[in-house]
């Protein structure tokens, strides 16, 4: 039996593991969550899963998780505060850790993850985007596995047999993007861009923040760079293309000129099984797939597949995250922290659709770009550009 600690149990990515480990009790065992602060929607997952650990980060929420728990389950123990999570990732019992929570706050609890050398499921791209080769350095070092569950770095991962796509064998990775819900939208009409449209996916269904960016694309930029990080390739070997029915997760183009692509249905619960799997191999039980319930993708009732270039006048934000890989590790931190500072202003009302992009170019244009030489200089530049993407966005406010 393996043991799994779901970081993010409560979100979009929590959910889509817990289906599958629902279907594969037999194999995996929940021993530890971590979430923020909504304890409430953990109460029917400890009912079901019986995890030991529950981590939350908010401690006035830890006390009436810890309040319920002595009532119906004595013996959880409940972590609170900042280091909850961290505390979730490592704890013995769990040889698996799903990296599910969003955003830069995801990436103490990955690293901690992966200092230990847990095998770990990765959807936390911002993590890995902000750390970069720090994170995967530590991974060499502690023996970890990084295991992508980002559908289309699974998709290659699964074409090219693994993350080792050196160039004797492969030429390029091709990432497809759906075009999120604007992808025909009039520009002239931008502006007026509600958070409510800008959530409402065509073809998946996700957190609010990774909605936005794959509404902006800056999710697709994202991901160029996780798949340049972690398939080891320059920017120029990261392609995009927009394919509306993400039907074809990923291409992999190889030097003889042949092209592996995956297919799959728009359910996340695919690539967390495959990774699933892969995980517990590495940990000595060998699994080739675990069977999904999911329904199966119809290529005749689809009809055709179709793919497009991306719009750059549409789409400014992936080519800004084109820019930024190019320039190293201190812009891609850049890009991430003033991206979560922009689209949060977005998602509250503060700042218009159209002035999320300019607000994380103008504090690319101010921040400290060098390379950040530890992962402390890591939390110390975010700090820093969130200021400053704080300040662009008071200014837009008022303008
Ligand atoms: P959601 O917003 O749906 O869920 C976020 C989860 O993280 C919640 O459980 C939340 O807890 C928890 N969380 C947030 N902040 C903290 C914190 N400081 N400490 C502990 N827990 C925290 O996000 P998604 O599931 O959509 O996305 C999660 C990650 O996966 C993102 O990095 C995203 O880019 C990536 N991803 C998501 C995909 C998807 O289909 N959703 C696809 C590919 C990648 P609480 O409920 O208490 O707030
Ligand atoms: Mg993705």
């Amino acid at each position: 039996m393996i043991g799994v600690a779901l970081l993010g149990a409560t979100g979009s990515i929590g959910a889509s593991t817990l289906a599958v480990l629902r279907q594969h009790r037999d194999r995996f065992r929940l021993v530890a969550v971590a979430v923020r602060s909504n304890w409430e929607a953990l109460l029917p997952i400890i009912a079901e899963f019986g995890p030991q650990v529950c981590a939350i980060e908010d401690e006035q929420a830890a006390l009436s998780l810890s309040a319920a728990m002595s009532r119906h389950h004595p013996r959880v123990e409940v972590v609170a505060g900042r280091d909850a999570a961290s505390i979730a990732a490592t704890c013995a019992g769990a040889q698996l850790v799903v990296a599910g929570i969003s955003g830069f706050a995801g990436l103490p609890s990955t690293w901690a993850a992966v200092a230990a050398g847990k095998q770990v499921l990765l959807a936390n791209k911002e993590a890995l985007v902000a750390s970069g080769n720090l994170l995967l350095n530590m991974a060499r070092q502690s023996g970890a596995n990084v295991l992508p569950i980002d559908s289309e770095h699974n998709a290659a991962y699964q074409c090219a047999n693994g993350l080792h796509c050196d160039k004797s064998r492969v030429r390029a990775i091709t990432l497809t993007a759906s075009g999120g819900p604007f992808r025909q939208r009039s520009l002239e009409s931008f502006a007026s861009i509600t958070p409510e449209e800008a959530c409402k996916h065509p073809t998946w269904s996700m957190g609010r923040k990774i909605s936005v960016d794959s509404a902006t694309l800056m999710n697709k930029g994202l991901e160029v760079i996780e798949a340049s990080l972690l398939f080891d390739r320059p920017a120029s070997d990261v392609h995009v293309l927009i394919h509306p029915t993400s039907t074809v997760h990923a291409l992999v183009e190889f030097v003889d000129g042949s092209i592996l692509a995956h297919l799959g249905p728009a359910d996340m619960q695919v690539p967390i099984a495959h990774a699933l799997a892969q995980a517990a191999s590495n940990l000595g039980t060998q699994i080739e797939r675990l069977p999904l319930d999911v329904p199966p993708l119809s290529l005749s009732a689809l009809g055709a597949l179709q793919f497009f270039d991306v719009e750059p006048q549409r789409f400014p934000a992936l080519g800004l995250a084109y820019a930024a890989l190019r320039q190293g590790q201190g812009a891609c931190l850049a890009l991430n922290a003033a991206n979560e500072v922009a689209v949060a202003a977005f998602l509250s009302g503060e700042l218009r659709y159209t002035d999320v992009v300019p607000v994380v170019a103008d504090s690319m244009a101010r921040a400290d770009l060098t390379n950040p030489g530890d992962i402390n200089e890591v939390f110390a530049r975010d700090v820093g550009v969130r200021a400053i993407a704080g300040d662009l966005v008071a200014a837009r406010r008022t303008a």
